[in-house]
């Protein structure tokens, strides 16, 4: 080998916003706080108080190393965590309060987490756990004094007293690129959650991969607003994007409905903005039901769970935005794949167009295929379906301290096994249409639950629908939806079926309707089709 004459510098996150500091100093970074007022400062500003942080972190113990949880919103003070604990060598721990109890317990003991740094608001969430968490040595509220509550917990510090004085340059290490950098615990729908364990060079990568022109455009005069909280896989590593490119970041606090989001897109003048399906779906009820239309932004991006076409189709045809959708998971950094932008897309138009936005083209630097139940390889034809697989610099190649996990979702080859049902186009477009444990398999044939509950969602009475596998003694699983109506509508089984009829194939039909005012969500916000099963395991089909 000839060695390349080439400097070998580290890439490390400090330098994301050193870099922003030097080249976009006074681009802001808004946050609605917690308490209720708009915050706004530069990169600059940020920069130093990142550095005042970052010695606050060192008075405090903190070592290369060592895990520092947060239980937070995304705000500014969220932000500077993310720079200040990584940037001193330590490893940010983002954790969901969400989560029930047990787990919550289970991943910061888990992770050996210790000191935590908790939004005001979600005291009282790790006040009641107080005493089950042994490792942790401070509790540091992310607050000015004035606004700090009162509290039953032990050690507890106030952020801004900890800042207050420290000096405004810090003197960075000069880390290895594949020290661990950041922590995020999947929300663990079977089983104990499990960790994924981020480097600084896996987290440069990942954002410099999502700067890959054509799908989600930044720039000097772009806003983004990350709708996707801190906590869900670092917020699809937009805090980290965004500096890079010199992008205006929102950050809307704790307010996640459709009114609040809303205001803040408007008075911000975002261009960009993303988040879950359940969001979008809030938002687009706010502006039909108010008649509010959108100044400044331009693009949607829509990830971690499937998108229902209405809901692609409401936001294109009603309010000119343009979806993307992206596909990624806490394994995954996140995002491997997102829009379908591209000739195939340039040739479409109206519905046809919609449908190809149900699909992603995977980013430079990750690999993907599909097998079956043995290992095989499938083909990429758009039809035929398999578990994906991937791997690239920003996927885990095991979880943090968990062999048995580990060891059932790496192949022997080095892959890592998704658990999601896809298929791929020979133009490389992926489309998620189920997860293996979520499978119907109808006679050996899979029935997508993720189509069937898109159909039964473009009924104009129906809100949310999920369908599940249900046994069978001659097919062993058939389908059975259950439906949310929207309020003050009373759709019947007979209305559903009828709208299905000419939108699925017959043997997709749901064997069953059940009419319900909610269904049950995952930490994330996703259906948990767990609980749902649960629910529903005495339940005897019609057809038996
Ligand atoms: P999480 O680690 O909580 O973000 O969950 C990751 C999982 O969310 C993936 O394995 C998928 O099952 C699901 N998911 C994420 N993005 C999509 C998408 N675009 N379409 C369908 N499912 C998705």
């Amino acid at each position: 080998m000839i060695a390349g004459r080439m400097m070998d510098r580290p890439l490390l996150i400090i330098d994301i916003l050193k870099h922003a500091a030097d080249a976009h100093p006074t681009i802001e970074i808004v946050s609605r706080t917690v308490e209720g007022p708009i915050h706004r400062y530069g990169y600059a500003d940020a920069f130093k108080r990142t550095a005042q942080l970052a010695h606050a972190l060192k008075g405090l113990g903190i070592e290369e190393g060592d895990r520092v949880a947060t239980i937070a919103w995304n705000t500014y003070r969220h932000f500077e965590l993310y720079y200040g604990v990584s940037g001193i060598g330590a490893v940010c721990h983002t954790i969901n309060p969400r989560l029930f109890e047990d787990q919550l317990e289970y991943i910061v003991n888990h992770a050996d987490d210790r000191v935590i740094f908790i939004d005001s608001n979600l005291v009282p969430l790790v006040e009641k756990m107080a005493g089950r968490f042994p490792g942790l040595t401070a509790y540091i509220v992310m607050a000015a004094r004035e606004n700090m509550p009162e509290t039953s917990l032990p050690n507890v510090l106030c952020y801004e007293e900890l800042l207050d004085g420290q000096p405004e340059t810090y003197d960075w290490p000069e880390l290895d690129e594949r020290a661990a950098s950041a922590m995020c615990y999947t929300s663990g729908t079977t089983g104990n959650p499990k960790g994924s364990l981020y480097s600084h060079r896996s987290t440069v990568l990942h954002a410099l991969g999502l700067l890959a022109p054509g799908v989600l455009p930044y720039g000097t005069g772009t806003a983004v607003l990350p709708v996707v909280p801190m906590f869900h896989v670092q917020a699809w590593g937009q805090p980290y994007v965004a500096p890079i490119a010199g992008t205006k970041l929102v950050m809307p606090g704790p307010k996640l409905d459709g009114e609040s989001i809303y205001e803040l897109i408007e008075s911000e003048g975002v261009t960009l903005t993303l988040g879950v399906p359940t969001i979008w779906m809030g938002l687009l009820t706010h502006l039909r039901e108010t008649g509010k239309r959108f100044s400044t932004l331009k693009h949607l991006v829509s990830g971690g769970a499937a998108i229902p076409l209405s809901l692609i189709k409401g936001y294109e045809e009603e309010y000119g935005i343009n979806v993307a959708q992206g596909w990624g998971m806490t394994e995954t950094s996140p995002v491997c794949a997102a829009g379908a932008d591209g000739p195939e897309m340039d040739k479409l138009e109206g519905d046809a167009r919609h449908e190809l936005k149900l699909r992603e083209r995977r980013f430079f630097g990750v690999e993907l295929r599909l097998v079956d139940e043995d290992g095989n390889l499938l083909p990429h034809d758009g039809e035929t379906q398999g578990e994906l697989q991937c791997r690239g610099p920003w996927i885990v190649d095991g979880y943090y301290n968990d062999e048995a996990a580990t060891a059932a979702a790496m192949t022997d080859d080095g892959w890592f096994r998704t658990g999601d049902v896809a298929t791929i186009t020979d133009a490389g477009l992926l489309q998620i249409t189920d997860r293996t444990k979520d499978l119907i398999k109808s006679g050996g044939e899979w029935i997508s639950s993720i189509d069937l509950e898109n159909e039964a969602m473009s009924h104009p009475d129906v809100a949310e629908a999920a369908a599940i596998a249900m046994p069978h003694p001659r097919w062993q699983e058939r389908p059975m939806l259950i439906v949310v109506p929207h309020e003050g509508k009373n759709p019947t089984t007979d209305d559903i079926r009828e709208h299905l009829k000419t939108r699925i194939v017959s043997w997709w039909m749901p064997d069953d309707f059940a009419f319900v005012d909610e269904l049950p969500h995952t930490a994330t916000g996703k259906v948990s089709k767990l609980r749902l099963r649960e629910r529903f395991k005495d339940h005897v089909l019609p057809t038996i």
